[in-house]
């Protein structure tokens, strides 16, 4: 039971203190703190056996691994990107000296429309980095059939999508590299914590050079790698984490149908369908708030706050609202009439294992009082 009345839009998750305990004994005891120590190999195999994945390389935090994704890949020039995402996505293609090239989405998922990928294309371009927002998986398969003909790397920012399943797996496992987050506000966190999905052993190697100054051994150094790896308590925790990860899930999924179901009857508050996952992560609650409603995103947004209950609008501003984006032709609000309309009128609603019945009940009683 939560003694602050506020509500968030999320919380993360956090398993009882004293189970963490043994875990931080064990590191007093070996002295390993870091550098791909124990924890870190069991938390690399818990996941790939978790996720159904082969190869993972965890990092400090979801942006790093963006960032070293493409240098594993040698991006350069032009990627075509979306601009309805976390600005850490197209962070990392400025990181890299990439320019990013914006592209609109589709209206009902809102994940990068693959039918606006083709005109996008120029002679620089050398990559797509779409993202499965909220976890909706994106047209994987017509993405793929354009990267093949185009001759592109495919890297999907899926930092919403821990855990997500198409009807033959993992979504992680399309496209050349899938990056995950494990921030604080995520589905599975490790406080703060990343990492990249591979195909194969080879790019892993890499991957873990680039992530460790590019060392190769005592005496190599190949690239000139950051320092982007994960430690040994995050890392702990993340094992400790996974324990708990099924049953927050159940919990979600039920908010998530109780939310559906009294917000069905709503004129003007439209709810997100799923975009073909077999198995969901329930890691967001957005609604598209229409005219037919009484009150404007924004105001039901700032209602909501006076009732102590605080929405987020991701993903608003766009990220080709930002003033390093804002000038590129592609970031332009004729060239993607899709991503801001949606950005005019979503509204991130609370959902995390922790709420209550009599919470979801507060934000839907708001909702409804109109
Ligand atoms: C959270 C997030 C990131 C960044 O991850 P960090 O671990 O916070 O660095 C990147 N892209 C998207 C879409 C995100 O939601």
């Amino acid at each position: 039971m939560s003694t602050n009345p506020n509500i968030y839009v999320t919380q993360p998750l956090l398993p009882p203190l004293n189970e963490f305990i043994p875990y931080l004994e064990k590191i007093w005891t070996n002295k390993i703190l870091t550098n791909g120590g124990p924890f870190h190999q069991q938390l690399e195999k818990e996941l790939c056996e978790h996720l159904g994945v082969e190869y993972i390389s965890l990092f400090t935090n979801g942006t790093i691994a963006l960032v070293t994704a493409l240098q594993s890949l040698r991006i350069t020039g032009e990627v075509i990107t979306t601009p309805y995402s976390f600005v850490a996505t197209a962070h990392s293609l400025l990181w890299n000296g990439i320019k990013p090239v914006f592209v609109d989405v589709d209206p009902e998922t809102l994940n990068l429309d693959p039918a606006k990928i083709e005109a996008a294309i120029t002679p620089q371009t050398t990559a797509i980095m779409p993202v499965h927002c909220y976890g909706h998986p994106c047209d994987v398969k017509a993405i793929q059939k354009i990267a093949d003909t185009y001759n592109l790397k495919v890297i999907y920012d899926a930092a919403h999508a821990f855990g997500v399943k198409d009807e033959n797996g993992s979504i992680l496992r399309h496209g050349d590299l899938a990056v995950l987050s494990f921030h604080a506000t995520k589905v599975f966190n490790t406080f703060e914590g990343g990492a990249i999905v591979c195909p194969d052993l080879k790019t892993k190697q890499r991957i873990d050079q680039l992530k460790n100054f590019g060392i190769v051994d005592e005496v190599t150094v190949v690239a000139p790698g950051i320092n982007g790896k994960m430690s040994e308590i995050n890392a702990a925790f993340g094992l400790l984490q996974l324990k708990h990860l099924d049953q927050s899930l159940v919990r979600r999924k039920e908010i998530d149908t109780i939310y559906r179901e009294r917000l069905a009857a709503v004129s003007g508050i439209q709810c997100l369908s799923d975009s073909g996952e077999v198995v969901a992560n329930y890691s967001y609650f957005p609604v598209l708030v229409s005219h037919s409603y009484p009150l404007s995103r924004d105001a039901l947004f700032q209602k909501m706050k006076d009732h102590g209950i605080f929405t987020r609008r991701y993903f608003y501003p766009l990220i080709t609202d930002f003033p390093m984006y804002r000038s590129l032709p592609s970031a332009q609000h004729s060239n993607l009439p899709n991503a801001s309309d949606a950005a005019s009128r979503v509204l991130c609603l609370p959902i995390y294992p922790a709420l209550t019945n009599e919470e979801i009940n507060r934000v839907i009683e708001v909702i409804l009082a109109i």
